[in-house]
């Protein structure tokens, strides 16, 4: 586990996944509204200190939710709305936040472990290079779009999984205080 010798500038663009990530996953369930939308602890603080090391902030979330008519688009909205309102009050930014709504039954590369939500990113972004990026997420699906788009891959969970990841860590705190 190495992340404590990675010189993270700039030119490096972060991504993450939300539930379980940034906020209280439901195991089973879904974040339908802003109620429902639970920070875990340390996020913000976490948040902030990323910002300042990397040039850019995504949020990459499978939201099948929508597609089982579960929650709408706005309700998303609303709720991301008040995700990117919150950490920039703790002083921190998130750039841009990808979802794919579709079923995991549609095999949609828009949906993780697909890599369609990186390459979104980086039609958005040209300047963001997959070689000086970071997926942090707390399941395998993330863990294989990071590595299938050529990303280091932090690991946010227990679980041994099939995947040669870079960083295991048990909180984006703890991985922030890894990074210099
Ligand atoms: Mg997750």
């Amino acid at each position: 586990m190495n992340a404590s010798k990675w010189v993270v500038d700039k030119s490096w663009t972060l991504f993450l996944d939300r539930d379980g990530v940034i906020n209280v996953r439901f195991p089973g369930d879904y974040v339908k509204r802003v109620e429902d939308f639970e920070f875990l602890p340390g996020v913000k603080q976490a948040i902030a200190k990323f910002s300042s090391l990397f040039g850019r902030i995504v949020v990459v979330t499978n939201q099948q939710g929508i597609a089982r008519g579960l929650y709408s688009h706005e309700d998303l909205k609303a709720i991301h709305d008040h995700m990117q309102s919150e950490i920039e009050k703790a002083g921190g930014k998130i750039d841009a936040v990808y979802y794919a709504p579709q079923r995991d039954s549609e095999n949609s590369p828009m949906r993780k472990p697909g890599i369609g939500m990186a390459l979104a990113a980086k039609k958005d972004f040209p300047e963001i290079d997959f070689s000086k990026s970071v997926m942090v997420g707390d399941s395998e699906s993330d863990m294989v779009f990071g590595k299938s788009a050529g990303m280091r891959i932090v690991f946010l969970a227990d679980e041994e999984i099939g995947v040669d990841i870079d960083e295991r860590v048990d909180s984006l705190l703890e991985f922030a205080a890894k990074l210099r």
